[in-house]
């Protein structure tokens, strides 16, 4: 067994690991780079051999969003998600694509003006994404399912998001089983539409999302209305402003 860390393990987003086990290369999400770029994240796999599976934790973006960009560069195996996962997906990544082209097509405009003839391509485009959603694999939580010979993988409802789930992993290699857990985005709990997490046991091996490491949430319920409105007073103020 061989693990590679791509991203989100110096920062919080573009989630993305490579396990290599019982001769297949699995990607443990595939997220998508966000926010302010403090780390470089490694290179995709691509040049090694293609990627055979991917085990998808939930539909974030940080953690899916270069699903279509593994399609276009010529992966066609398995995307496992949770069934609600697999829903949300199928907008996210659409959603996704149309923001990759439009500010491709917003960038290439600026360059025209200014006489540069350069074009820059989107990351992905919608018929990615569309490729991206046809390979997803939807399965229900709290099931052993097996992925190939010698690897089997469960999705336990976290409490994220609509699908969220840590994937337990076990791999059998030479006669001997080892258990790793990827977590995913775990909790927050007591939230209105979604379970509090669930809990896996036993593990050889755990990649542990660590956001909120050595934080407490606050324990007043946010008051996301008034910090929305904070938000889109803030924006309009800046627009005004260009
Ligand atoms: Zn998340």
């Amino acid at each position: 067994m061989k693990l590679t860390f791509i991203g989100a393990d110096h920062e919080v987003t573009g989630s993305c690991h490579v396990l290599e086990a019982c001769g297949k290369k699995i990607l443990l999400d595939c997220g998508m780079e966000q926010g302010t770029n403090v780390f470089e994240n490694a290179e995709l796999p691509f040049e090694e051999g293609l990627i055979d599976y991917v085990l998808l934790s939930h539909a974030h973006i940080d953690h899916s969003g270069l699903l279509p960009l593994i399609y276009a560069r010529g992966f066609r195996g398995q995307i496992m998600a949770t069934e609600a996962t697999a829903d949300l997906c199928s907008i996210m990544l659409r959603d996704s694509a149309h923001i990759q082209m439009q500010e491709a097509e917003w960038r290439n405009r600026k360059a025209q003006r200014s006489a540069n003839n350069s074009v820059l391509e989107p990351l992905y485009t919608m018929e990615d994404a569309d490729g991206a959603i046809r390979h997803l694999v939807p399965f229900p939580y709290d099931e052993i399912e097996e992925l190939c010979d010698g690897i089997k993988f469960r999705f336990t409802d976290v409490g994220h998001l609509l699908g969220s789930a840590s994937i337990e992993i076990w791999i059998t290699e030479s006669g001997v089983t080892k258990k790793l857990v990827f977590s995913g985005d775990i909790g927050n709990k007591k939230s209105t539409l979604i379970r509090d997490p669930q809990y896996v046991e036993g593990a050889d091996y755990v990649i542990m999302e660590s956001t909120y490491g050595a934080r407490l949430h606050n324990t007043e319920k946010p008051d996301y209305v008034g910090e929305l409105a904070a938000i889109i007073s803030e924006t309009l103020s800046r627009a005004v402003m260009w």
